[in-house]
């Protein structure tokens, strides 16, 4: 029997009034706060985990996608924060050098110091933080979003921002106000992976294998009956302390084919236990098969598993398949790509790669139809059959997060790549200025969607004087 409990009113206690609050800290919420922290807003992100890095981090997605072109011989093209952000992790040894993925490249790097480097970011530019943090409910009041509901270690709480930013990846913020989202290809969504490492490979050994004969021992020993391997197509990356890969193999589906979806418990707890029985066999498949995994042993999984696909914001433009792979070009984009269209379904992988091209993001692809909070998420094209692409790329995550929380015109230094443009978003002086504008505006009351900042507040009135 279905029944309602009704909770009793609440009167709950309200923590702070930030100019912008970022709800969630992943790659694209990180490059959010500190491009508003760099405008001059006072900027208060919250994070339900006890650190930043999202499915990068706590999924354990491992590799910075999206930096280089695609083609015979790719180099980086993307800069920007992405760019800032891996030579800062490079400076701590967080970093590999680019492997080989396909048509073009990426770079693997180390969680920890994922996780470190946010947290300096946090505190040199002066971002606030609530860790541990949880998003409970927006709600809206004259047409804008008004007040968080949060769950702290203290309780109920509330935060009243004159900005939010929805970098849920899941459009918590957008949900919750009645906003409009979509879930997959007609609710079907791409397949969960639980991402785990391996530790004690001989690095030198793994790095000789070719990645084909690795997939023909995978296929050969699922067929066997003896592991439960149901992905072939897998990845495996060296991991920077040199002794340990990060394996990108498995495929959560349920018995019967369907796919479970990252925002219903039951579906999640899962994929969960199905992921960990999946790293189990497919480690002790390594060690057993492959050349260098002998004395290996499996260290960990993500602290949760890897969700690829829930909802998406319907945005004011989309970027679909077909304009991934047209390259198509889009007057004052935001940034560009050229990661890859990849499609992890229920039973294949496809990957679609750009040769020598580009796509452009469009600023508004970003920007909820008609709700007054803005949407910072894992972008993905329109999910028609081949679906979630290149937005994936954590890289472009943190390259476009970072152009919409920053001022777009100072952001970005325009020179040439093979005839196009190159992104350069080394933060300028400007920018400070830029946000002061931005706050000039707020208090004006003026304040619209879109704009330099990309920022959210739809036409309406702001609630507050800002100082
Ligand atoms: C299996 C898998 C493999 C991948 N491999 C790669 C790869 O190799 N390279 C690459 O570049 N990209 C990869 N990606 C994609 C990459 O992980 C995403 O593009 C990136 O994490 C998206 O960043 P985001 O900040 O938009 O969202 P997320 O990383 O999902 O971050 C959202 C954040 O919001 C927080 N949050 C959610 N709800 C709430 C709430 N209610 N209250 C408070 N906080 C909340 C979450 O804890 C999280 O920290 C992979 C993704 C998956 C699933």
């Amino acid at each position: 029997m279905i029944q309602n409990f009704q909770l009793p009113s609440l009167s709950i206690p309200v923590i702070a009034s930030p100019d912008v609050c970022v709800v969630g800290g992943g790659a694209a919420g990180l490059g959010a706060a500190v491009g508003a922290a760099r405008c001059g807003l006072d900027v208060l992100l919250i994070e339900k985990y006890g650190f930043c890095g999202g499915a990068t981090v706590a999924g354990l997605s491992g590799t910075i996608c999206g930096l280089h072109s695609s083609g015979d011989h790719p180099t980086q093209i993307v800069f920007g924060f992405a760019g800032e952000f891996h030579a800062r992790m490079k400076d701590r040894g967080g970093v590999c050098g680019a492997v080989p993925f396909g048509r073009t490249m990426l770079i693997p790097h180390d969680s920890f110091i994922w996780k470190e480097t946010a947290d300096a970011y946090l505190n040199t530019e002066g971002v606030k933080v609530l860790f541990h943090t949880n998003l409970i409910s927006a709600h809206e009041r004259g047409g804008r979003v008004d007040t968080l509901v949060v769950r702290c270690a203290e309780g109920l709480r509330a935060i009243r921002p004159t900005i939010v930013i929805d970098a849920s990846g899941d459009a918590e913020v957008v949900h919750t106000i009645g906003g409009s989202t979509t879930m997959g290809k007609d609710g079907v969504v791409q397949t969960p992976t639980m991402i785990f490492r391996v530790g004690n490979v001989e690095m030198k050994t793994f790095l000789k294998l070719d990645p084909r004969k690795i997939e023909a021992l995978v296929a050969e020993a699922d067929k066997s009956g003896e592991y439960h391997l149901p992905r072939h197509h897998v990845y495996i990356f060296p991991m920077p302390n040199g002794n340990e890969v990060l394996c990108n193999m498995t495929r959560i589906t349920f018995p019967d084919g369907s796919v479970p979806v990252g925002v219903r418990s039951a579906d999640l707890s899962f994929a969960e236990m199905e992921g960990r029985k999946q790293a189990r066999s497919y480690a002790q498949f390594l060690k057993a098969k492959v050349a260098g995994f002998q004395n290996s042993y499996i260290v960990d999984t993500g602290a949760q598993v890897g969700i690829r696909q829930t909802r998406s914001v319907v945005c004011q433009q989309r970027l679909t398949n077909a304009d991934v792979l047209s390259a198509r070009k889009v007057p004052g984009a935001a940034t560009f790509s050229a990661w890859p269209i990849e499609y992890h379904g229920a039973v294949d992988l496809k990957i679609s790669y750009l040769e020598n091209d580009t796509y452009d993001i469009a600023p508004d692809w970003k920007q909820p139809a008609g709700c007054g909070a803005l949407s910072f998420r894992r972008t993905r094209s329109d999910g028609l059959g081949a679906g979630y692409c290149t937005m994936l790329g954590d890289g472009i995550c943190r390259r476009c997060r970072h152009s919409a929380g920053l001022a777009r015109e100072n952001d970005h230094t325009t020179t040439h790549w093979n005839g196009r443009r190159k992104l350069d978003a080394r933060p300028r002086p400007q920018n400070r200025q830029r946000g002061l504008d931005v706050k000039k505006q707020l208090r004006t009351r003026q304040y619209a969607v879109g704009g330099a900042t990309g920022a959210m507040v739809r036409h309406g009135n702001s609630r507050r004087r800002l100082p």
